[in-house]
């Protein structure tokens, strides 16, 4: 089995998720798709207003239902405390043994992947499928990603998805942004629960 692995905050989850999930999804070949809602980001802080776990993994799976063999998992919201993608990769591991698993991230994950925690055993888990929207990106994933194999032996794969420049932190701005730039089936969710705005 090919197992694809996206992490993320979430909150909400955008029309970059889902562009980004369905292009590596199609290019390579996965049987299955984890969206995985962190319980705590390990970078970041979660904004005042932002939705809870629960209603986080909700969208997630409205998500899923937009992407091919994918479905949204609850594993890091269980675990509960800080998320780490190695800890999450470690428990996949064991309980799909034999499958190939492929770590899905943004350009900007990859360039800073050196400062997670425990990023050699990331490297050794898991195929990095990184998306590149643009050239620039594409030059700076082969440079990094020629670092991070000679240091950990780290496997690359490129995925190219073109500029689809939004971000949750946008998105929670303004309205008609996020009317726009999120799937209607979680816009519908966020105005019943009266999310954000
Ligand atoms: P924030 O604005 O809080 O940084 P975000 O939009 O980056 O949120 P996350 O949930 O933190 O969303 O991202 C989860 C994963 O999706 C990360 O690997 C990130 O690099 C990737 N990602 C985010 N936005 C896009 C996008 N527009 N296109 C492709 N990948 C994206
Ligand atoms: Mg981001």
């Amino acid at each position: 089995m090919r197992i694809g692995i996206m992490g993320g905050t979430f909150n909400p989850p955008h029309n970059g998720h889902v562009h980004a999930a369905r292009q590596a999804a199609q290019a390579l070949e996965f049987d299955r798709l984890l969206l995985i809602p962190d319980n705590l980001p390990p970078h970041k802080t979660l904004p005042k207003g932002s939705a809870t776990g629960e209603q986080r993994l909700e969208m997630t799976r409205r998500m899923a239902k937009l992407i091919p063999g994918a479905e949204a998992s609850d594993m890091e919201l269980r675990r509960g405390g800080r998320s780490y993608s190695a800890e999450t990769l470690r428990c996949l591991t064991a309980d799909n043994p034999g499958s190939t698993l492929y770590f899905i991230m943004g350009t900007d994950m990859l360039l800073t992947l050196d400062k997670w925690r425990e990023p050699e055993v990331i490297c050794r888990l898991a195929t990095l499928a990184v998306i590149a929207r643009d050239e620039a990106d594409r030059t700076a994933i082969a440079h990094k990603a020629a670092w991070l194999k000679d240091k950990w032996q780290a496997r690359v794969e490129i995925v190219d998805c073109p500029a689809l420049t939004i971000s949750s932190t946008e998105v929670r701005a303004d309205r008609q942004r996020c009317r726009d730039m999120v799937p209607a089936e979680i816009f519908a969710y966020i105005e019943q629960q009266k999310l954000y705005f």
